[in-house]
């Protein structure tokens, strides 16, 4: 199990020097702590192998765990990984991978499909829009709103989520 603390501070239930400074300094949050702690416990329990995350997202009533690895891992067969971490975390979750913004984009708002994606230049910068169609607006695990804000934590551009 990867995640953003160390590999003791995920297995012994009290945090190291460096990893308390980085959630003093919110490089890290509660919500990361406990994310890593459930997949390590379902490691221990043969229910998901060689998982690893970048962070741990609360946005609205969902949760968005982002990674670099494979989103599969995370999600496990049929979704019985993320079914079991939104069971313990009583919170819709979404697997992300952040290796690059489409692939992000897409995992957001899966089963939904992005219809096309245009950069709109404004007078305060450029625009990255995502268009959903209007039949797939139903699909969305959560409101635009949420995943919106969610697509621009996990990105440096400004996105716009505009179903069409
Ligand atoms: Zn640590």
């Amino acid at each position: 199990m990867k995640g953003p603390l160390c590999e003791e501070c995920i297995k012994s239930g009290v945090l190291c020097e460096e990893c308390s400074k980085k959630l003093e300094n919110k490089e890290i949050s509660e919500l990361d702590i406990e994310v890593a702690r459930l997949l390590y416990k379902l490691e221990k329990r043969d229910l998901v192998r060689g998982a690893s995350f970048e962070r741990a997202h609360l946005i609205g009533n969902l949760i968005v765990i982002s990674t670099k690895g494979r989103v599969g891992t995370l999600v496990g067969k049929g979704g019985r990984v993320v079914r079991l971490l939104s069971h313990e975390l009583n919170k819709k979750v979404r697997v992300v991978s952040v290796s690059n913004m489409k692939s992000m984009l897409a995992d957001l708002i899966s089963p939904a499909k992005i219809q096309g994606i245009n950069i709109v230049y404004k007078p305060s910068g450029e625009q990255t829009k995502v268009i959903i169609s209007h039949e797939d607006k139903y699909k969305l695990i959560a409101p635009r709103e949420t995943l919106e804000k969610a697509a621009n934590l996990l990105s440096d551009r400004t996105i716009v989520l505009e179903v069409k």
